[in-house]
């Protein structure tokens, strides 16, 4: 037997003991507010499905009637072409954005794996928030650029790294941002990265991943709503969360899309998307912009949650977020509460190192804009109920 046997089986063991082993487990109708597990029925705050589109019929129809043209697509794009449909998507996602061009991608992940790697050289210097999406990191890791990672939302420490980056003379300098944070819901300060983007004549990269169909006019993501997408370089995005479907995108000048279009390996190295997907996120993208209600509807779920909470005792901060942390700090505690409000029909997963950094564990509750108020209420009730009985720091008195 090799040694790996053993060695697997001391680390599985050691996460197991410390509350951090993830397995995954079988659930249905997790498009809908309400899903199924083992038989239970619980409500649904564990999903990125913020307008409820990955459960919308229209666009299961439009990926039934796309399914017609092929299961797959049978090549990378760059060897057997793409279908019309394709080229029109992305011609629709540029004006979408108010962009020159756009490049479709098979996922988030792989998009900032291949945009960061292909643009940045050992040679430049990259700007990263420390709370930046682990797609982000990993793309970085792989450009070999120099990085410096400033502390989460602080321009000041971001502007003291690009005046270090400058005395060394580093010449081309990209920052790069998560729009809204995965996992506090919380925005970057935009405007400001982009005055700091100006001063010091860097780039600037946006990951609308959790703005994207939750923020601006037509759901382009939170550069819009702010009206500085004209500034931004790089606006990269996805259609797997609010979109409910699967993919991504970056929208830029031409040039920059066409220097992509030849260099990211996680683009060119892998077969174009399926179309049923394209026909998928065009349904997705018309309900998206057309959208407005549901984004009202989102964001009064959220409040409703949030401000019952507030009224309980627990400690949540207040903006405008489809995403509510509630940190409990100590990881196993996080998951007995979790596993209460699981019983409790609520299924709000924990969130554990290293998603979130040790002692910031946290319950991750996001919202939909088909949630039942009453079900929010019923939930709310529980949760302040059980926070209570198992005396949570989080809680005033
Ligand atoms: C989810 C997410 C991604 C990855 O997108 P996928 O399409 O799921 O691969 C990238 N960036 C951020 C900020 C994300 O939240």
């Amino acid at each position: 037997m090799s040694s790996w046997d053993d060695d697997l089986q001391t680390e599985l063991t050691r996460l197991q003991r410390q509350g951090l082993l993830r397995e995954t487990r079988p659930v249905s109708n997790a498009v809908y507010p309400v899903l199924t597990a083992e038989g239970r029925r619980l409500v649904n705050f564990s999903s990125n499905n913020y307008l409820g589109l990955a459960g919308d019929p229209r666009i299961i129809a439009a990926e039934e009637a796309a399914a017609n043209r092929g299961a797959g697509s049978a090549a990378s794009r760059l060897i057997i072409g793409h279908d019309e449909r394709t080229e029109a998507l992305e011609r629709e996602i540029a004006e979408w954005k108010g962009a020159e061009s756009a490049l479709l991608f098979a996922n988030g992940y792989m998009a900032n794996l291949g945009i960061l790697s292909a643009l940045l050289t050992p040679s430049d210097a990259v700007f990263s928030d420390q709370l930046n999406h682990a797609s982000i990191i990993d793309g970085i890791r792989l450009s070999g650029a120099e990085k410096y990672i400033y502390r989460h939302n602080d321009p000041d420490h971001l502007e003291a790294l690009l005046k270090q980056a400058d005395r060394k003379g580093m010449k081309r300098k990209l920052i790069v941002t998560d729009t809204v944070f995965s996992m506090d819901g919380d925005q970057a300060p935009l405007v400001e990265l982009v005055e700091l983007k100006q001063r010091y004549g860097a780039a600037l990269m946006v990951d609308e991943a959790h703005g994207g169909g939750v923020y601006g006019p037509q759901g382009q993501g939170v550069v819009h709503q702010l009206g500085i997408d004209k500034m931004v370089d790089l606006q990269m995005g996805t259609f797997s969360k609010a979109f409910g479907v699967y993919g991504a995108y970056v929208a830029a000048d031409r040039n920059w899309i066409r220097f992509l279009l030849n260099r990211c390996r996680s683009l060119i190295y892998t077969t174009g998307l399926p179309p049923a997907v394209i026909g998928g996120i065009q349904a997705a993208l018309s309900l998206v912009r057309d959208g407005s209600r549901l984004r009202q509807q989102l964001f009064q779920n959220s409040s409703r949650f949030r401000q019952r909470l507030q009224e309980g005792g627990f400690s949540v901060p207040a903006d405008p977020s489809p995403i509510l942390p509630v940190v409990i700090g100590n990881t196993q505690e996080t998951l007995q509460f979790s596993k209460a409000l699981l019983d409790g029909g609520i299924h709000a997963l924990a969130i554990r190192p290293p998603t979130v950094a040790p002692g910031a564990a946290r319950i991750r509750f996001s919202f939909m804009a088909n949630h039942d108020s009453k079900d929010l209420d019923r939930c709310a009730e529980q949760v302040i109920r059980l926070g209570r009985s198992m005396g949570l720091q989080n809680m005033a008195g």
